[in-house]
């Protein structure tokens, strides 16, 4: 799981010894369930100087980008055409990935 080695090493650039808080954004389409991560996170950071630390979760919605007519909308019920002209030559612009925000340590 990367996203413990990225906040690890962000802790050990600001020389931090407890985590408090990491803030995700998880992407719709990341394929990701907030709760098994919350639990695998809990599991994983278990004994280490992470342990304890709340986990909060955005989930960031599908969006996509018509190049036919320009326009950006919600990508509803994975649905990969476009609302306003029915093209489906669109590209995803938001709501795949898992990102860290911002992570609060002591
Ligand atoms: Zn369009």
């Amino acid at each position: 799981m990367s996203m413990i080695e990225i906040v690890r090493e962000e802790m050990r650039k600001c020389d931090a010894k407890t985590l408090r808080s990491v803030r995700l954004n998880i992407g719709q389409m990341a394929a990701i369930v907030p709760d098994s991560l919350s639990f695998c996170f809990e599991v994983i950071t278990k004994g280490t100087e992470m342990e304890g630390a709340r986990l909060m979760m955005d989930v960031i919605p599908l969006k996509g980008y018509c190049n036919t007519c320009e326009s950006e909308f919600e990508i509803k019920d994975y649905v990969f055409a476009c609302p306003s002209c029915g093209d489906t030559n669109i590209k995803t612009i938001s709501g795949q990935d898992l990102a860290i925000v911002e992570i609060e340590v002591d």
